[in-house]
């Protein structure tokens, strides 16, 4: 069975799925290192079997250096009172991710130096980093920072960095052939359910489903730390990444927002060209932004050393939603129908690349007499006859050994599936033949 939407998959079911997924892994405090990666690739474990890779702080990757790992049990301010008036149990964003430990009182100005609030959305907190400065810090709605008038706070930020180690997770399915299709999502966010979850549930229960298939190509799944769980994985898997012949990069895919795609650096890549195809005919609206060098994990597998087939498909942008990076991406800005209808988008997606053959008119001089093989009636019995006697025309005449399907489907206008259904037939008459080493 090859990837196909429709009867086969019950996109709906696996929307809630994924939905279920996306709330036990949002209480989750994840960084880029530490138990937080290990405890959500355990969970994805539940559902597709993860290999789970570690690799020790201090490793050289190209230019960047394996960080040390950061762990956190709990953290708090407490006003004069004793009360707690932050607490990292509630929220784990109230602490600057990778802060380093602390323990001490604190004068409010100079604690209010510690503290980052959004002024201009003083109901959220904010997410913040600091991987390569340590330091500590605390995040807060910007409406609770002004109540604060005790003169001295306790705080406590009961966290450790230390050598260890940088955690992945990787599955991969064999197919037909060597070549590879990527797929990545990123695991270093804490509780932001559309940055982070909702990519991670997507590539999740693909996999699971794709692992059900006979498919062409081999699909590599990777669930890494943004920026230096790519460069890792990249440094650690160099030999082996020209078998990469299509990719996309998974972000943000739950939210209301309508589908945007991110071009490969190449931008006529295959993996463009069928991700576009897909958007334009989803009567919906949709984006197509060209590639630039900022985003998600693309920026590595697209930069100018690799130069990878890897686009990015997402919902609403980084940076371009106001939920972005705050408390207020939780559970209520995402969606079973937003995931169900990113995940129909991926299947079409994939379903156009592993099925994207270029074949050779086995009857290339004039036109084959389609009468007389019955191969007018053959995929009749439908209301659209002409249509299709049309798509047999264009795949007959375009199958020179350079087209693809989805050449032909662009170049005719008609929808990719009518274009492979018509080759499959073709094929079966002895009309079309794919060649022997097609991708070459
Ligand atoms: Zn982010």
């Amino acid at each position: 069975m090859s990837i196909k939407i429709g009867a086969e998959i019950d996109v709906k079911a696996i929307s809630h799925k994924m939905y279920d997924l996306i709330s036990e892994l949002y209480p989750i405090c994840r960084s880029i290192t530490g138990d937080g990666v290990r405890k959500t690739l355990y969970y994805v474990q539940q559902h597709i079997p993860l290999s789970i890779h570690e690799v020790k702080s201090g490793t050289q990757v190209f230019d960047w250096t394996v960080p040390k790992e950061w762990n956190i049990r709990d953290a708090y301010i407490k006003n004069c009172q004793g009360e707690k008036i932050i607490d990292f149990q509630k929220l784990n964003l109230h602490v600057l991710n990778y802060s380093i430990p602390v323990r001490q009182n604190v004068k409010l100005e100079e604690l209010k130096q510690h503290i980052i609030t959004i002024p201009d959305k003083p109901d959220w907190v904010p997410y913040r980093t600091s991987y390569y400065k340590e330091t500590w810090g605390f995040c807060m709605s910007h409406n609770q920072m002004m109540e604060m008038q005790d003169p001295e706070y306790e705080v406590c930020i009961d966290s450790t960095l230390e050598d260890g180690s940088l955690t992945y997770g990787e599955y991969f399915i064999k197919g037909d052939t060597e070549e590879e299709v990527l797929i990545s999502c990123h695991t270093c966010h804490p509780s932001l359910a559309n940055d982070n979850l909702a990519g991670i549930a997507l590539t999740a229960f693909l996999a699971q489903y794709l692992s059900q298939l006979k498919l062409k190509y081999s699909y590599r799944f990777v669930f890494l730390p943004g920026t230096i769980g790519s460069i890792t994985w990249l440094a650690q898997n160099e030999v082996n990444v020209n078998k990469i012949q299509h990719g996309l990069v998974v972000t943000c895919i739950g939210d209301p927002g309508k589908s945007h795609y991110k071009k490969s650096r190449r931008g006529n890549a295959d993996i463009d060209k069928a991700a576009i195809h897909v958007l334009q005919r989803s009567g919906q609206d949709y984006v197509i932004q060209e590639f630039s060098p900022y985003g998600y994990d693309e920026r590595q597998y697209c930069s100018p050393g690799f130069n990878l087939p890897v686009g990015c498909f997402m919902r609403s942008p980084h940076g371009t939603y106001p939920e972005y990076h705050t408390s207020a991406d939780n559970l209520d800005l995402v969606k079973p129908e937003y995931l169900a209808d990113s995940l129909t988008k991926f299947l079409a997606v994939l379903n156009i690349i592993d099925n994207n053959n270029k074949y050779i008119n086995q009857n290339p001089k004039c036109e084959p007499q389609l009468g007389k093989r019955g191969l007018y009636g053959a995929i009749g019995g439908q209301t659209d006859t002409k249509k299709r006697e049309l798509a047999m025309l264009w795949v007959l005449n375009m199958s020179d050994g350079e087209n693809s399907l989805l050449d032909i489907a662009e170049k005719s206008g008609l929808e990719f599936d009518l274009i492979k259904e018509t080759a499959d037939t073709l094929e079966k008459f002895d009309l079309l033949k794919i060649p022997p080493n097609p991708r070459v």
